[in-house]
């Protein structure tokens, strides 16, 4: 993919962005922009950058140029997030995400707004291709943070949301068919080799090139700070490729997925959910940033909390170290930011949209543009 220099970037856009920008949130005032206090930034999990859904603006270039044209914040960043929800071609993330074991897409989303000191979270919604704004929903006009399931589509029907019978296309519907075909779930196995099997179903498809592994489990997270220096993140997800209908990861759950507080940092996670649930890492890397680290630090403290959660032998590779990875994506109140994750280097990085090399990568996007820059990694090699 080919990197924007700034005039493009101007060109295309943030003066695009500046141009369609409302400075008005939904409810409020007006947004009266006020003088430059921080330095703006915009920072997700890679797919923020290689996704356009057929537009000139990739998510982090688009909620950048909204943001710093006066949007809200948050909204920015949902409305970055919508152009990969809304893109067939990203697998992992809201319309054409791969679906459960039941071939049904069950989406996952949470936000959280840093001033405001509010969130909002879906999990398990079927049938609508943007759970991030049903998230958003959820914050602006209840007095809860999750909804899930039925109650989740039944509050956003009410809401006027189309809500779709099926979100599978065309590719996320025979992938699906080929791990059917091959785990035969008819049979009800003993529940260890059911699970052996499901998991050698996966391995052997990433092997045969019909998946990318991340996108066995696959997310994006985007994190901001405003010009007013205002934070803010999202996170959405279709989750664990093929998991049992109803399993929820860390996406929505504030603390795992992701967290913000306004007057500290905001931070998120991709990879596997299980592993932040158990730690809270999203809070504990906020947290960290509270008592001084800097960004890149925060982030390696979770990951180390990772490794040594992980001490079941079915999650530990032959060198005893964990067979998953994990990345996290935090900015502070200055404007700082890192992405680190337990392995700066996964085989399955090099299938990004014209990219090469086996290093995992987060976007960014700052005055500069929008670039892709490589993790840090805790762990030497790959999972
Ligand atoms: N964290 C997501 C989940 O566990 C998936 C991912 O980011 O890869 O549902």
């Amino acid at each position: 993919m080919r990197k924007l220099s700034r005039r493009d970037f101007v060109k295309s856009g943030a003066a695009a962005g500046l141009a369609a920008a409302t400075p008005q949130v939904l409810g409020q005032a007006p947004t009266v922009l006020t003088p430059r206090s921080a330095k703006p930034v915009v920072i997700s999990s890679a797919n923020g950058n290689f996704y356009k859904n057929g537009g000139t603006q990739t998510g982090v270039e688009k909620a950048f140029a909204l943001m710093t044209g006066g949007k809200d914040v948050l909204e920015s960043l949902v409305a970055g997030v919508n152009i990969l929800e809304l893109d067939p071609e990203e697998d992992s993330v809201g319309y054409g995400g791969l679906p459960n074991a039941d071939g049904v897409v069950q989406l996952d989303s949470c936000c959280m707004h840093g001033p405001r000191k509010r969130a909002g979270g879906v999990a398990a919604l079927e049938g609508v291709r943007t759970p991030s704004l049903v998230a958003h929903a959820v914050l602006q006009q209840t007095d809860h943070h999750l909804l899930v399931g039925k109650g989740a589509q039944g509050f956003a029907r009410n809401l006027g949301f189309k809500i779709e019978d099926d979100l599978n296309t065309e590719r996320s519907r025979r992938l699906w068919l080929e791990w059917k075909r091959r785990t035969d779930p008819g049979h009800y196995l003993d529940p260890d080799k059911r699970a052996e099997l499901h998991e050698a179903t996966r391995q052997a498809m990433v092997a045969e090139g019909l998946l990318r592994s991340r996108h066995l489990h696959g997310t994006i997270n985007c994190d901001g700070l405003s010009p007013r220096g205002e934070l803010a993140g999202v996170t959405t997800t279709s989750g664990l490729a093929w998991k049992i209908p109803g399993r929820v990861g860390d996406s929505p759950i504030l603390g795992a997925g992701l967290y913000v507080d306004g007057a500290v940092g905001a931070a998120g996670s991709t990879g596997r959910g299980e592993a932040n649930l158990y730690g809270l890492s999203s809070f504990l890397i906020v947290e960290q940033m509270r008592q001084g680290k800097a960004p890149k630090d925060a982030c390696m403290e979770a990951l180390k909390r990772i490794q040594a959660n992980t001490v079941e032998k079915r999650l530990l590779n032959a060198r005893g170290l964990p067979n998953f990875n994990v990345s996290f994506y935090a900015v502070n109140l200055k404007g700082e930011f890192a992405g680190a994750a337990l392995y700066g280097e996964d085989p399955e990085e090099t299938g990004w949209a014209g990219e090469t090399g086996r290093r995992v990568r987060f976007a960014v996007c700052t005055e500069k543009g929008p670039e892709t820059l490589v993790c840090d990694g805790l762990l030497p090699g790959a999972p």
